[in-house]
Order: structure tokens, then C-alpha cells, then sequence
């Protein structure tokens, strides 16, 4: 059976009204599309969590900034639902931008001092443009529970910040890494790497890898961990790193000793593609 489909957010909140009313739990997992096994984890977890469960495909513009890669980024939505189909997804929302954007928008959800680091920067008001497109996904579907993925670390700490801050009444799951067989962590966005790029883009796993094993054998100063992991992405001559962090996986503060919890994160450029990875430490 194919899944229902809707592109317009009036009939996606009326469907999902119905659920409620029968006493039924809705799961929500947003993507941007071009699914892959990260995204299909997702979508199994929120399958057995929950009685229906919709997935959003919207490749939200007001998350690129003008120089990012918004006509490039790759798009099948065929393919997408035929995957959605396979995974008994109740309802898939893929609404154009004109309607999630209708002439005359302009309301923003900002979470500020969570959003500035990191990946937020090198990407100016991505995550102002994250919460805004999330929190209209959680208002039109009133989702119980929502789905995403450890991969957007900051992302994942942003969106929990937004709903305690918000008072919203869904509850957030993150999820844990996919990755290749090789250690790549999936992205929809390894799609633009060329072959030596994607054997370039082993640097990011390896360097967690290296981070692991200087940790394992009692290494605790974040910045040893960190000069390690960059030797590791310096020995790469495709890879140019943007940020190499140890941080509270909540807070984002820095974490200058690694104790019970820890996130490190690094965002490399290979060639003109960026990609993102990390490791939560918890003991
Ligand atoms: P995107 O389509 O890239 O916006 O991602 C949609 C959701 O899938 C987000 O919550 C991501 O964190 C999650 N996701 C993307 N890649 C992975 C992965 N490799 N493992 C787990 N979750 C992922």
C-alpha cells in the first residue's frame, strides 16, 4: 500500500487531528529527503514507539545560507516513497515552500547561544531556520513524539533546548549514528563526493576512531584528544577542517577534562563538500 501523501499542511494537521481524537500516538521524523539508512532507523524506531507515524520531505530553504548548496542538493522523492511504503509509514508531508513559506511569513524561532558554535559558526542562521521549519512540523502535526538522528549533534541539543524553552508537548528522541561499512557516517550529502573524495572522507570516522583510543588508554585533557584528531585529518590532504570540539553534548560548553560526558564533534571540508561527525562519550 502505498503511504498517503499530502503537500498541504491544513489536510497533514485535519489527518492527524482524526489520530488523536481515536486516541492514537503520532511519531514525527523530518527529513530533508533523499533517504538513506539514517534516516530509515529513524523511521523504524518511531514505527514500533508509536501507532502512526508521519515522515516530513522538505528541503527547508531558510536553513541555507545564500552560498549553500540549496538547488544542488540531491532530491527523489519517487524513491523516497516507495521507501516510506516499504517501512509503513502512515503519511508522508512533503510540502513545497510555498506552503510552508506563504507570501507575507515572518515569524522565526531562535535558540541563541546553543546555535552560535559549532556548525552555527560557519552557517549563519541555519539553526534559526531548523527551528522554525521543525517547530511549524510540530504545530501542524502535533506529533507525541519526534525522531532524530545523533549525526546533528547540535542540531539534536537545539531542538531540545527549543521545547523545554517552549513549553511544546513532544517528545524528542535522538538516535544513533548510521554509518558505511567503512565507518563514513551516511549523509545524503556523501552523494557529492568523487571517489577520491570518499575515500579522503575515511578522515572523520578515523579521527573519532583516534580520539576513542586516546581515550581508552586514560588520556582525560580535551585538548590532547583534539590535537590527535586533527593530526589525523592534517595527514589528509583533501580534508580541510572547520571545528574540532570536545563539548557538553546539552550545554555545547567546552569541556576542558572529558569525565562522565562528552561530545566531540568535528565538521571537515573534503574538496567543497562539508561533512560532520561525532562521538558522545558516556561513562
Ligand atoms: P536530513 O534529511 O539530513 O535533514 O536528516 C533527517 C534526520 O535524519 C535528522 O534527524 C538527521 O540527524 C538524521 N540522520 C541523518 N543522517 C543520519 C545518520 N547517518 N544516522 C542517524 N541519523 C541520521
Amino acid at each position: 500500500m502505498t503511504p498517503d501523501t499530502a503537500t498541504d499542511a491544513e489536510q497533514t494537521s485535519r489527518i492527524a487531528a482524526a489520530w488523536k481524537k481515536q486516541g492514537l500516538s503520532i511519531a514525527l521524523v523530518p527529513t530533508m529527503g533523499y533517504l538513506h539508512e539514517g534516516h530509515i532507523s529513524l523511521i523504524r524506531r518511531a514505527r514500533r514507539e508509536n501507532d502512526r507515524l508521519i515522515a516530513s520531505i522538505f528541503v527547508n530553504p531558510r536553513q541555507f545560507s545564500p552560498s549553500e548548496d540549496l538547488a544542488a542538493y540531491p532530491r527523489n522523492l519517487e524513491r523516497d516513497l516507495e521507501i516510506c511504503r516499504n517501512e509503513g509509514v502512515d503519511l508522508v508531508f512533503t510540502p513545497g515552500p510555498e506552503q510552508m513559506y506563504p507570501q507575507g511569513f515572518q515569524t522565526n524561532v531562535s535558540v541563541e547561544n546553543l546555535s552560535g558554535g559549532l556548525c552555527g559558526a560557519s552557517r549563519p542562521g541555519h539553526f534559526t531556520g531548523v527551528c522554525t521549519v521543525v517547530c511549524k512540523l510540530f504545530n501542524i502535526t502535533g506529533a507525541d513524539r519526534a525522531y532524530f538522528g545523533q549525526k546533528d549533534a547540535q542540531q539534536l541539543a537545539v531542538i531540545k533546548r527549543m521545547v523545554r524553552d517552549l513549553n511544546m508537548g513532544v517528545e524528542i528522541i535522538g538516535c544513533p549514528i548510521v554509518r558505511e561499512a567503512d565507518g563514513l557516517a551516511k549523509s545524503s550529502r556523501n552523494s557529492y563526493l568523487n571517489t577520491q573524495e570518499r575515500e579522503a572522507a575515511l578522515c572523520l570516522s578515523r579521527a573519532l576512531a583516534k580520539a576513542g583510543d586516546e581515550i581508552a588508554a586514560g588520556v582525560t585533557e580535551a585538548a590532547a584528544v583534539s590535537a590527535a584528531m586533527r593530526a589525523v585529518l592534517d595527514a589528509q590532504i583533501l580534508a580541510r577542517t572547520d571545528y574540532i570540539v570536545v563539548v557538553d553534548p546539552d550545554s555545547l560548553e567546552p569541556v576542558p577534562v572529558i569525565g562522565a560526558k562528552a561530545l566531540i564533534a568535528l565538521a571537515v571540508f573534503i574538496g567543497s563538500t562539508r561533512l560532520i561527525d561525532n562521538m558522545l562519550i558516556e561513562r
